[in-house]
């Protein structure tokens, strides 16, 4: 059992709820991959509707009342709880994924060519033409390491 308190929230604390949430109510036979991704796409329409029709909205939410806070926060809920559930389910170590994504990302988007945006703009543009090669060359370096990408480049 899972104990709350002063425990920080981390993915596996979440993981843990949902597994016990769906064993307590007998859903395991219907949480499946497909399943929970369908559910996943409705929680993120939901979560699209708060937002919908509203234009722009400055960050932090400066306008919002408290009632829209909740609502916002429950629907953004949904959605993580989902997602963890459905990469539980598929064996996924989410947490895991996603810091190897974030590093996937910053060599797909090298700091180097994202500062001072208008004038790298023409060094960017010819950047990202090549991104379409970039899961290849994100396959390359961690298979062969960094010196051997950028001879594929
Ligand atoms: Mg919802």
């Amino acid at each position: 059992m899972v104990k709350e308190g002063d425990q920080s929230v981390t993915l596996d604390l979440l993981k843990q709820k949902m597994a016990e949430f769906a064993r307590e109510r007998d859903w395991d036979k219907s949480h499946s991959p497909r399943n929970l991704l369908l559910a996943l796409v409705g929680e993120v329409g939901e979560l699209s509707e708060i937002f919908q029709w509203k234009g722009e909205v400055p960050k932090g939410l400066p306008d919002w009342n408290e009632e829209e806070r909740v609502h916002l926060g429950e629907e953004l809920s949904d959605v993580l709880l989902y997602l963890v559930r459905l990469s539980d389910i598929c064996g996924i170590d989410l947490g895991r994924a996603a810091l190897r994504k974030v590093q996937l990302n910053a060599l797909k988007y090298p700091v180097s060519l994202s500062k001072s945006a208008s004038s790298k703009n023409q060094e960017w543009r010819n950047f990202t033409r090549w991104s379409i090669y970039g899961n290849a060359f994100d396959m390359i370096t961690i298979l062969f390491g960094e010196k051997c990408r950028y001879r594929f480049i």
